[in-house]
């Protein structure tokens, strides 16, 4: 990469330097020959150019020009990349992949879009194979959490309702040039097989959960207390005076299912 790009701290640039721990991330994503293997924020290609010694060819999607510029000279030269030139909030993955083919998307994420990011990513669950992303350490506890835990929100209930989520493994931040503040996580992120609840109004049981949470340190009988009413909450086997946190995927659906739009 030429010496000259500029870190943009806009675009959370904190690009991967260890080369021990870009061979275990490498070696996570295990990239298929046969998949359309999707970057998001290749950056100066800390994981791309390894990736690309496998012989798959890479499409990257990053918002910075100048990388963007670099890397449509790369292409130029023969390097096997097609390159995007847009926020990937803003991308259509329809464009990429399809039901019968999916992608494979990876990327060390800009810190200051992961959340968006995986709400965006939800809408095209269907056409994603499976997901291997660098995300801050305190998301991936988000995202991986399970019911009873501190970290347990609407983000890893709506997450979960779609992909199975593993946490791999942490990154210092010493690996990174500049390095974050915080420390990083590997996740790897599969869509289920079998859902675990079939929900035909997902967008109804999304607000429904984003309720459910809207007061954290409140009961059920109070957050969805507009809503639903004791008797509703206690005719399914669940106690009123729960909290949001504590409940699985298959009660929340319980809940909504009581609801008359459920
Ligand atoms: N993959 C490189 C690495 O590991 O060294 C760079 C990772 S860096 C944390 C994040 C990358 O995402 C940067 O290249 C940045 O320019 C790009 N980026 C930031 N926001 C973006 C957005 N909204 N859409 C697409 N790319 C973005």
């Amino acid at each position: 990469m030429s010496n000259n790009h500029v870190t943009r701290k806009r675009f959370g640039q904190h690009f991967l330097n260890d080369e021990g721990v870009i061979h275990n991330i490498v070696n996570a994503i295990s990239p298929q020959k046969n998949q359309t293997l999707v970057e998001i924020g290749p950056g100066r290609g800390a994981l791309t150019l390894p990736l690309l010694e496998y012989g798959i060819p890479m499409r990257l999607i990053e918002i910075d020009r100048d990388l963007v510029a670099w890397w449509n000279d790369q292409k130029q030269q023969g390097v096997n990349v097609d390159v995007y030139d847009c926020d990937v909030l803003r991308f259509d993955f329809n464009e990429l992949g399809s039901v019968q083919e999916p992608i494979k998307l990876i990327g060390n994420l800009p810190y200051n879009i992961s959340t968006p990011l995986f709400f965006h990513l939800i809408n095209f669950h269907s056409i994603i194979a499976d997901m291997c992303f660098m995300v801050q350490k305190e998301v991936a506890l988000r995202l991986a959490a399970q019911p009873g835990e501190k970290a347990y929100n609407q983000l890893s209930v709506w997450l979960q309702l779609h992909y199975s989520v593993e946490r791999l493994f942490d990154v210092p931040p010493d690996a990174f040039d500049p390095p974050p503040k915080v420390n990083s996580s590997i996740i790897r992120l599969q869509p289920h097989a079998t859902p675990p609840v079939l929900i035909q109004n997902k967008i109804g049981f999304h607000k429904f959960i984003k309720a459910c949470f809207a007061q954290k340190r409140k009961t059920l009988r109070n957050n969805l207390k507009k809503i639903l009413s004791a008797e509703k909450i206690l005719a399914v086997g669940i106690d009123p005076t729960r909290r949001a946190e504590t409940l699985t995927i298959k009660e929340f659906a319980a809940l909504y299912l009581q609801l008359s739009d459920g």
